[in-house]
């Protein structure tokens, strides 16, 4: 699956917010927003456009698909499923994006980033219930066991993550043991759950329906 490959910390710039794409140097002066917090580009200094409308459902769109790391035909996909679902659109869109493999692997503390996790998952590591899975799409429910794989459990990027992560609780819908590197999953995320980067889904939903 096709997936962005440009310069990361353009992709907050661009939000105007720290998207926490790149692990721990997202928490340390090097961080570009902290830096130089302006729209990438050579005009980006002067230009403070006043968003209204449809452009704030664009950005909102585009920061919340950033932060996920997935293309627009993958979100689009994930948004009519949530739509075809019971329930709240955007809070089943949004459950449906944390509870990717990919992003329960550093939810979990054992990648530093999304794109890391990603990474960790395509390279054959990880085991769903017992059985490899290396989909950073597929989609974890509850109960499901999620663990590193018997023969990754020395894997130096992993432990690495995990120490690096110590200090980051884990989600309460996720019962992690870092020491054997597993979790499972005990509940569907809520939307309290989601609050580390301030997102409002009805952006999206509002711009979808359309
Ligand atoms: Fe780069 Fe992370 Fe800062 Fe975003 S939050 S600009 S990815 S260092």
């Amino acid at each position: 699956m096709a997936r962005y490959i440009g310069p990361v910390c353009r992709q907050c710039r661009r939000e105007g917010t720290k998207l926490f794409l790149k692990g721990e140097r997202c928490h340390s002066e090097k961080c570009a927003i902290e830096k130089r917090n302006f729209i990438p580009g050579q005009h980006g200094k002067d230009r403070k456009p006043k968003i209204v409308g449809y452009g704030l459902q664009l950005r909102e769109k585009q920061k919340v698909r950033r932060i996920y790391g997935v293309l627009e035909r993958q979100f689009r996909n994930a948004y009519e499923k949530a739509a075809a679902a019971k329930g709240i659109t955007g809070e089943n869109l949004l459950s449906a994006l944390e509870r990717r493999l990919d992003s329960v692997i550093y939810r979990m503390g054992f990648g530093t980033s999304r794109a890391q996790a990603r990474q960790i998952v395509r390279h054959g590591h990880i085991n769903v219930n017992g059985r490899k899975c290396d989909i950073p799409s597929a989609v974890v429910k509850p109960n499901d066991v999620v663990s590193v794989r018997e023969a990754s459990k020395k894997n130096p990027t992993i432990l690495a993550a995990r120490d690096a992560t110590a200090h980051a609780p884990a989600p309460n819908w996720i019962d992690v043991d870092r020491e054997g590197l597993t979790g499972r999953i005990t509940a569907l995320p809520q939307r309290s759950d989601l609050v580390q980067i301030q997102m409002n889904e009805q952006l999206i939903v509002e711009l979808y329906s359309k």
